[in-house]
């Protein structure tokens, strides 16, 4: 079945497929631009895409775009709570972009190592990355971007009780969002402006706040979600608008709400905010039920953090209505049970920088992270990437004059059609079966590749011509003989392949892979199904 090369078809397909990636890059490159404003609003989604983006990069060898979509899933991971799994990420990118003086990851790092170190409380770190992450914006970067990362500044000057400052922040991230006409992002900025507000003991700010992110909201259709209806009761609750507030939190209790917050202890928070209001507005019964539901959930749930503040809830309602003992005592459990949760804060506070900063650990994942760039995540198979930095090495290493190498490209048949017919799913786990099947014909020190798309290469080190055809020739034999009917039915998986041999001392990597590109390429056009091979060494 083997047969000799036909004429070379010339350079013409690398320029092609040199245009694709380009193409792709920069495509990948737009979808980043996206998915890393939309976190906030569609964390779900951001995340698979992100995954997708990031297999795609990989494929192409672009580590800045791989480690973008990276951070887009880390950021995902912090908001829903995996403080270490995201850390982790977040620091290793940040060294990387170090190393590599890549500005830009080094701003979006910053940013979200910033959040990180918000979540854990430690909101001097916080406000340090948040600086970098605005200086580090490079003059012509996206509005939206720079936004984000000024409300993201102005959240951590708020925190550390500096709202002059904060509210600089808040005003230019807002005038971009008008700018853009990006009301959803409008809303959000403006949730923070009440909330740093309210931090900061401002409630009339915080009211006339308030009321623009409801004015927007109204304006623009844009449905408020629990977060910013938990802001809006506090602010209403501060300034003495109890019905208000009541109607709020009441009115999320219903409609089950609350725990969409995210957090478990959603419903229970509500339900002490509204706890708070019944009290102050002097209905002193319906408080009372109100805090003995939360107890109940705090109970159930372990929520320890929610429960210190239903002591002292009921220390206030107590007092209220003049039982005083009663209040003390309650005000004592408060007290015990704050100063341990503070400390089981710090531990656990601890722990997690210990975890994430551990030198170890971040060796390791760095590693890991290394050998993940080296690999395709479809097929588990070695990438280009790694083609590209271990044959040059092979071709390097070899002392002995007549050590020779061979190189096959193989390239699946009618491919197209079976993506076609039986969805890109199938089509997947054809590459999935196929790649194993080629995996096991490469003993080391061989290996095999895939390239790009349905494109794999073999690599046979010390394989001289004879030797070569007579392993890819049995490889195809397997190929054909293999049970697909249960993948494709009665559509055939057939592969083509070309073979190059050559010595190993006097070969470019670049002629080699050319040589072999070639004969992939006669193999196709003289029927497909067969192995082309020719012989340099010779
Ligand atoms: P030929 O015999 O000439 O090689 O034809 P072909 O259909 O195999 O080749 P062509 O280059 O026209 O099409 C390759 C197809 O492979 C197009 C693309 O959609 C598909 N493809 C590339 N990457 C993937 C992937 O990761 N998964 C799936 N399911 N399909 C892929
Ligand atoms: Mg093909
Ligand atoms: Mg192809």
């Amino acid at each position: 079945m083997t047969e000799r090369a036909g004429p070379p078809r010339g350079d013409a397909r690398d320029v092609e497929l040199a245009d694709e990636a380009e193409r792709v890059r920069a495509w990948l490159a737009d979808q980043l631009d996206s998915v890393e404003l939309s976190t906030a609003q569609f964390p779900v989604e951001a995340e698979e895409q992100a995954a997708e983006l990031e297999r795609l990069a990989v494929e192409i060898g672009d580590e800045h775009l791989q480690l973008r979509s990276l951070l887009v899933q880390a950021d995902v991971k912090g908001r829903a709570g995996q403080s270490v799994a995201s850390g982790r990420v977040l620091r290793s990118v940040n060294r990387w972009a170090n190393a590599h003086d890549d500005q830009y990851l080094l701003a979006r790092s910053h940013r979200l190592l910033g959040s990180f170190f918000g979540t854990l409380g430690d909101d001097v770190a916080f406000l340090e990355h948040a600086m970098q992450s605005v200086e580090l914006l490079a003059e012509g970067a996206r509005k939206a971007l720079r936004a984000d990362h000024l409300s993201s500044l102005g959240i951590a000057q708020g925190r550390l009780g500096a709202p002059e400052e904060g509210r600089a922040s808040f005003a230019e991230a807002e005038r971009l969002a008008a700018e853009l006409g990006d009301s959803y992002r409008q809303v959000l900025i403006v949730n923070n402006v009440a909330y740093l507000e309210y931090q900061c003991g401002e409630p009339d700010r915080a009211l006339t706040a308030v009321e623009r992110l409801i004015g927007l909201a109204e304006e623009h259709g844009i449905e408020l979600d629990p977060h910013y209806l938990d802001t809006i009761a506090r602010v209403y609750l501060e300034v003495g608008r109890f019905a208000e507030a009541e109607e709020i939190l009441s009115g999320m209790l219903v409609d089950g709400e609350a725990g969409r917050l995210g957090d478990a202890d959603g419903v229970a928070e509500f339900t002490l905010t509204l706890a708070e209001v019944q009290r102050r507005r002097g209905a002193t019964d319906e408080a009372e039920a109100s805090l003995r539901e939360v107890r109940e959930l705090c109970e159930q749930r372990s929520l320890h953090g929610v429960l210190v503040r239903v002591h002292q809830e009921q220390a206030e309602l107590y007092a209220v209505q003049g039982r005083f003992e009663e209040a003390f005592t309650e005000h004592k459990a408060f007290h015990r049970l704050s100063q341990q949760l503070r400390s089981d804060a710090r531990l656990a506070r601890a722990r997690t920088l210990q975890t994430v900063f551990d030198y170890e650990q971040a060796r390791r994942a760095s590693e890991r992270f290394e050998e993940l760039a080296y690999r395709d995540p479809l097929t588990n198979l070695r990438n280009r990437r790694y083609v590209d930095t271990s044959l040059p090495t092979i071709l390097e290493s070899s002392d002995c004059e007549s050590d020779v190498i061979s190189v096959a490209f193989i390239d699946l048949d009618h491919f197209k059609r079976i993506n076609d017919t039986l969805t890109h799913l199938v089509g997947d786990e054809v590459l999935r079966q196929f790649a194993a099947l080629l995996a096991d014909a490469a003993a080391e020190p061989s290996y095999v590749a895939r390239m790009g798309g349905e494109e794999f290469l073999l690599v046979l080190p010390g394989a001289d011509h004879e030797k070569a055809v007579r392993l890819v020739e049995e490889l195809q034999e397997r190929i054909r003989s293999y049970d697909w009917t249960p993948v494709t039915g009665d559509i055939p998986v057939r592969a083509s392949m070309g073979l190059a041999t050559a010595l190993v001392r006097d070969t470019e990597q670049s002629d080699l892979l050319a040589e072999a590109d070639r004969n992939v390429y006669a193999a196709k056009g003289a029927g497909r199904d067969r192995v082309i091979a020719s012989d340099l060494s010779a």
